[in-house]
């Protein structure tokens, strides 16, 4: 039986450019309409016992260079339990995989994937719950749903929305540790939370992205991130109708999750360089990352991205807009794909079960400066 590399399905993106035997070069194909490329997610058949070397050819070229020294790709047999595929090396360009599969049939992705139908299952289990809300905001280019859950009843609003860029895989095992935290019957953050605060979870904004195996954007090549002081039905109808929910539930507090490719930390970004900015959001932006800092051990204020000149703010992305639309707490929270280099895991590097413990602990923050919000 010979080899085959296969991509055709839910997030699926890889292209073989050339197979001898158990050597095979690979590209990642770029997003639809777009030059982004970075996601891959392929299954690798018919080569148990047999050392394989995968080489993806076209890695220099991608939307971050600086994310595969010291990156580690993920592997699976069973696509529940995604492990680091430890003999993973980069040079020239060249991302090097080499594995001997314990079974014919094994899958190597860029992070563990969150499948759309993971995410129906997720939004299905939570919609049954006592005190869950379920509204659809609108559609994508694709005619999927963009999907909001609203759980709590205070007079306090948050929104936490997650994956403008769909190849961050991780951005939605995070809103499903927050949804898991928040829906808990018996958490007494979570209790104080739901009084104080009406949640509205938006877990995938580009579920077209999603499942096509993009990176960075939807079914025409926009970038969600960049949409957000114009968007449009045209272009981009998934931050259309998540913006204009917004405006008739303006937030308070809103947090926009998201994977970074080179940076080996959780860090936030903020709302720094609006032109509106006022001291209250300042202080606040502080008071959140020092406490998330106190109770999360995995998240640090160290490294993070620069910070924009007074003025100088990019206004298409929601952290900034929001925070000067809504003169709310607004920021931007990044996980690595490589892992907490001050922290790291040896066999699964960033993972799911982290980026939940992440979300509790977030969830924690805001509990710890509900009354400064408040105020
Ligand atoms: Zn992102």
């Amino acid at each position: 039986m010979s080899i085959t590399i296969s991509s055709a399905f839910d997030s699926g993106n890889i292209r073989v450019v050339k197979q001898d035997g158990a050597a095979i070069d690979l590209e990642i194909v770029a997003d639809h309409m777009s030059d982004f490329y970075q996601w891959f997610h392929f299954r690798l058949a018919g080569a148990a016992g047999q050392e394989v070397t995968l080489r993806i050819t076209n890695c220099a070229g991608s939307a971050y260079p600086h994310g595969w020294p010291d990156y580690k790709a993920r592997v699976s047999h069973d696509r529940e339990e995604w492990v680091l595929a430890e003999n993973t090396s980069y040079a020239d360009g060249v991302l090097t995989i080499r594995l001997t599969p314990s079974s014919d049939v094994v899958w190597l992705a860029y992070f563990a994937p969150y499948s759309m139908e993971r995410h129906h299952d997720l939004v299905s289990s939570f919609a049954q719950i006592e005190g869950v809300g379920y509204r659809s905001l609108g559609k994508s280019l694709d005619g999927q749903d963009i999907d909001c859950l609203t759980i709590g009843e205070g007079p306090l609003t948050a929104w936490i929305y997650a994956r403008q860029h769909p190849g961050e895989s991780m951005a939605e095992w995070f809103m499903e540790g927050a949804l898991e935290k928040l829906a808990d019957p018996d958490d007494p953050v979570a209790r104080a939370l739901r009084k104080a605060v009406t949640f509205h979870l938006v877990p995938n904004m580009n579920p077209d992205g999603s499942k096509r195996g993009h990176l960075r954007t939807n079914a025409v090549g926009v970038n969600l991130n960049r949409e957000w002081h114009a968007p449009s039905a045209e272009k981009s109808p998934e931050v259309l109708c998540v913006r204009n929910a917004m405006d008739a539930q303006a937030p308070d507090f809103a947090m926009d999750i998201h994977g970074d490719e080179a940076i080996p930390a959780n860090f936030l970004a903020g709302f720094e360089g609006i032109p509106s900015l006022t001291e209250r959001q300042t202080r606040l932006f502080k008071l959140f990352s020092d406490t998330l800092e106190r109770l999360c051990p995995d998240f640090q204020t160290a490294q993070g991205y620069e910070v924009p000149a007074p003025g100088q703010a990019n206004m298409s992305m929601s952290t900034t807009q929001l925070a000067e639309r809504y003169g709310c707490l607004s920021m931007t929270l990044e996980m690595p794909f490589k892992d907490n280099f001050d922290m790291p895991d040896p066999l699964y590097g960033w993972s799911p079960e982290r980026s939940k413990y992440l979300a509790h602990h977030c969830l924690g923050a805001l509990h710890a400066i509900l009354s400064d919000l408040k105020a």
